[in-house]
């Protein structure tokens, strides 16, 4: 027997449950498939993000900067402590609560909006079927005017490391280490090696990055990532960059690794490993062949700007589909693509997606970079403002990095906000919503921002872009 509903939703990621709410919202009869078990073989909605993402990864840096602010910066507030003690096991119980917490908040708001969870794996046949297989391997079949893809996505595995979850893991494995690794590598220093190297960088691990490209994140404003780059340093994170790992081996616990460094080749030995090297859109037995989705030449499902796949009624959402792989971005697409269902119109603004990094000082960007404007051929005009000048930052002890604001020449429209520094993520999105209403760096400059705050380094950056901050010299005035 087939059941029909309206909308039928594989995954309940931050992409899949958020379509699955709203379209319940809009009036439809909705099931989402979920198919993740805990260790105890129950049923867990909110994918990567909550479960082994976005959520645990926070609780751990949250957790990890109190400790670190307890052992080095208290004393310079006239905090005398007595040695601060560590109990691994109970960050962990408090990380797992807040995920049990989230993840029960989801299923309750599933509930609440009427929309169905089915347990099972799921996979799209043709004419808008999906087959459901449980985990007591009972078969089911689900119709649907309309279908929507958001199977998220899984770490990329490397032969010359493969993954053990005890020596050497993932990002999933080092969110739960038992104890705190004496050296610790970590193979990749992207957004993951960053975060998960600074949680156990903090907590007193040794902590070693061997990352591949020749310059550090080079997706960011190149001024952000360089003043990022000295502030890690600063930290204790030993970044190698050009480094190509060759082979590694778990040998009496210790994960020897080898890798080059352009002619030569060297080798460090590790109590653990992290491997993160990005991750790959999770499409394997997704979708039957006579299904009508395709696939696009990086192995995400193509889909159009509205997230429509080939197949008519079927849409894909999240880090199935090309873009960033955020959270945000897939919650978006779901809501996008609910309204579109409702037969509303609702474009996404692809050219405002923030990027943000959660280590201390965040690294946060949106819309464009300076290069990039640059390899564009767009005038561009720059302010830069330190927070060292800001005091409400050196009040908070914390006053490393600066807020860069970009605007065209001619035009004076902002073009791109980025920040390194205290909150930098709030900054960074303050700007995103002047952006969204086309604001010139002159409305900025004259708006009125309350002191002493962080917010001030915007302000002051704005009207750097003139040559006209106040709290510092101007290289150019006017
Ligand atoms: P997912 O969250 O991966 O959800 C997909 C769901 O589909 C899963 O629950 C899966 O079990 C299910 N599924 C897959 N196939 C099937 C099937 N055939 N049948 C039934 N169910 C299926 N992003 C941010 O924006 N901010 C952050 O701070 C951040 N931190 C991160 C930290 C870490 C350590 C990691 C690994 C990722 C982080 N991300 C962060 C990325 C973020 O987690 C992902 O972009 C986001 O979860 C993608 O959402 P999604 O719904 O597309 O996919
Ligand atoms: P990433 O793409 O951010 O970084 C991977 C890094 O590994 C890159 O710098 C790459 O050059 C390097 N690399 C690739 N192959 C290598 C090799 N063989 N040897 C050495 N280095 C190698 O990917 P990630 O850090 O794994 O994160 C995966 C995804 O999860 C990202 O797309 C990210 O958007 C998302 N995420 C987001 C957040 C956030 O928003 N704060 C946090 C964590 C993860």
């Amino acid at each position: 027997m087939t059941t029909h509903y309206d909308v039928v939703v594989i995954g309940a990621g931050p992409a899949g449950y958020v379509c699955a709410i709203r379209c319940a919202q809009l009036g439809k009869k909705v099931a989402v498939i979920e198919q993740w078990l805990d260790s105890k073989g129950k049923s867990v909605l909110g994918g990567t993000c909550l479960n082994v993402g976005c959520i645990p990864s926070k609780a751990l840096l949250d957790s990890s900067h109190k400790y670190q602010e307890a052992t080095q910066h208290f004393a310079a507030h006239g905090i005398g402590l007595e040695q601060p003690s560590l109990d691994i096991s109970v960050m962990m119980k408090r990380k797992d609560q807040i995920v049990g917490q989230l993840t029960g908040g989801v299923a309750g708001l599933l509930k609440h909006n009427g929309v169905e969870v089915i347990q099972g794996r799921g996979k799209l046949l043709s004419n808008r079927r999906v087959q459901v297989v449980s985990a007591d391997d009972d078969e089911s079949i689900y119709d649907a005017e309309n279908i929507v893809l958001a199977a998220g996505s899984v770490p990329i595995d490397i032969p010359v490391a493969p993954v053990d979850q005890v020596h050497i893991v993932d990002s999933t494995g080092a969110l739960a280490f038992e104890a705190v690794p004496g050296k610790l590598g970590v193979i990749g220093a992207g957004v993951i090696g960053l975060e998960l190297g600074s949680v156990w960088g903090r907590l007193g691990s040794d902590v070693v990055l061997l990352e591949a490209m020749d310059s550090f994140l080079p997706t960011m404003d190149t001024q952000i990532a360089r003043e990022s780059q000295k502030l890690f340093k600063k930290q204790g994170l030993d970044i190698r960059l050009g480094a190509r790992v060759t082979g590694s081996e778990v040998i009496d616990g210790k994960v020897h690794v080898t890798y080059a460094v352009g002619e030569d080749s060297h080798t460090e030995i590790f109590d653990r490993l992290i491997v993160s090297v990005g991750r790959r859109p999770q499409t394997g037995e997704l979708f039957a062949e006579d299904s009508g989705v395709t696939m696009d030449e990086r192995g995400s499902i193509f889909v159009n700007e509205g997230c429509a796949t080939e197949a008519p009624g079927v849409w894909a959402i999240g880090d199935i589909v090309r873009g960033p792989m955020l959270a945000h971005k897939g919650s978006e697409e779901g809501v996008m693509v609910a309204e579109q269902i409702a037969g509303k119109h609702h474009p996404l603004n692809y050219e405002l997606i923030p990027s943000i990094i959660y280590t201390h000082p965040e690294i946060a960007g949106v819309g464009k970079t300076e290069q990039e404007l640059e390899a564009e051929g767009v005038a561009c005009k720059v302010g830069t403002f330190p927070f060292a000048a800001i005091g409400r930052a050196l009040a908070a002890g914390d006053s490393d990095g600066l807020v860069k604001i970009i605007a065209d020449e001619d035009t004076d429209q902002l073009l791109g906000a980025h920040c390194v520094g205290p909150s930098a993520a709030d900054l960074v999105q303050q700007m995103l919503i002047a952006m969204e209403f086309g604001s010139s760096v002159e409305d900025i400059q004259m708006m009125v921002f309350g002191h002493p705050t962080l917010s001030e380094a915007v302000h002051e950056a704005a009207l750097a872009v003139d040559g006209k901050a106040i709290h510092m010299a101007n290289r150019k005035k006017r």
